[in-house]
């Protein structure tokens, strides 16, 4: 598919359909959320390599090299219910409050200006699904599509892949070092729209055309979470052999704030991806980044009180409680692993 193919799909007509009914978005992510920063040059993976040959004249294993990061065989379920799939207990209203441009795409409203932000559109679309799964009224399914549309017409190709950029200057007012300059991009939305552009593709409501372009604008998102910190931009990185998705990614002063919730939304779209095409690198990541929750839960939970947003600032956040916990049951369902519903019920008990 070519470039140009992705942003014909945006559908114009309807658009101007949902244009009319009007509707806002809330910010889903945080106002503010996502960073990346300008820099450095040069390029390349570092995931598995396939096995080199060996030199063994006998047809012995082949070596393979190890992992750049650490996994532990939490691999994505596939047979997770569809109520306990992502987003599903997330439904937008068809009447709400949040700020939309004239076209009905929910905007986010920064210094007095109005700008895009890709999680508060796409988490915008998720709930708009939500809400069409559980009430068959196309006009959410509309409205999800044009949120989807208009987060696809924005994307860029860095180092060989999609990435939604955030067009204003972002500094963090609590969390120090998150002073990020646009455009900047972000894990948590290059994670998120991997399920909002992975749900709609398997949607039949979809037509077969455009659910194609859907998986195609997915599969060129997906490699930005294998494109480690070596250049810019970047928003995934490897930190004393674990695996991590920033929500912030921002180097300077020193480290990317190893935000917990952008982090695990955006292990929701591995999953979401890995359901829609089997792949396995999707599966791995998905392993390493539960992987990586496991490892860090006890420095993440704040025993008897509210979790810490971040690793690196380590700030109790009770708006964020709730939101943990339910991030936690996400990662039980869609990992069948009991550990995480014990983290989850843990947090529970603590705040
Ligand atoms: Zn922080």
């Amino acid at each position: 598919m070519s470039r140009r193919g992705v942003l014909a799909t945006v559908p114009l007509a309807l658009a101007a359909s949902c244009a009319r009914q009007g509707l806002t978005a809330d910010p889903g992510a945080q106002p503010g959320k996502a960073p990346t920063s300008p820099g450095a040059t040069s390029s390349t993976t570092a995931l598995p390599r396939s096995p080199s040959p060996s030199p063994s004249p006998t047809p012995s294993p082949t070596p393979t090299k190890p992992l750049p990061y650490k996994v532990s065989g939490l691999l994505p379920a596939t047979d997770v219910p569809d109520g306990r799939q992502p987003w599903r207990d997330r439904s937008a209203k068809k009447v709400d409050r949040f700020t939309r441009d004239r076209y009905g795409v929910r905007m986010f409203e920064w210094k007095g200006k109005l700008y895009n932000h890709p999680v508060a559109q796409i988490q915008y679309g998720l709930q708009n699904l939500s809400a069409y799964r559980a009430t068959g009224d196309v006009f959410f399914l509309n409205r999800a599509r044009l949120q989807a549309e208009r987060v696809i017409s924005k994307h860029v190709v860095l180092r060989g892949a999609f990435y939604y950029p955030y067009p204003y200057n972002f500094s963090h007012g609590q969390h120090s070092g998150l002073n990020f300059r646009a455009p900047w991009y972000s894990g948590m939305a290059q994670g998120e729209s991997l399920s909002l552009f992975s749900q709609l593709a398997r949607l039949d409501a979809v037509p077969a055309a455009d659910r194609q372009e859907y998986r195609q604008v997915a599969e060129r998102t997906f490699p930005s979470l294998r494109l480690f910190d070596e250049v810019n931009p970047w928003v995934v990185n490897i930190d004393k052999g674990y695996y991590w998705i920033q929500e912030y990614p921002a180097l300077a002063p020193g480290a990317p704030d190893y935000t917990y919730n952008g982090f695990i939304f955006a292990i929701l779209g591995l999953w979401d991806y890995h359901l829609l095409t089997g792949d396995p690198a999707a599966a791995q990541l998905f392993d390493a980044s539960c992987t990586t929750i496991d490892k860090y839960f006890t420095n993440f939970r704040n025993p008897g009180g509210p979790a810490y947003y971040c690793r690196t600032h380590r700030i109790p956040t009770p708006s964020y409680h709730s939101i943990h916990v339910v991030l936690l049951y996400a990662l039980h369902f869609l990992s069948g692993d009991e550990r995480f519903k014990t983290y989850a019920e843990l947090l529970k008990s603590d705040a």
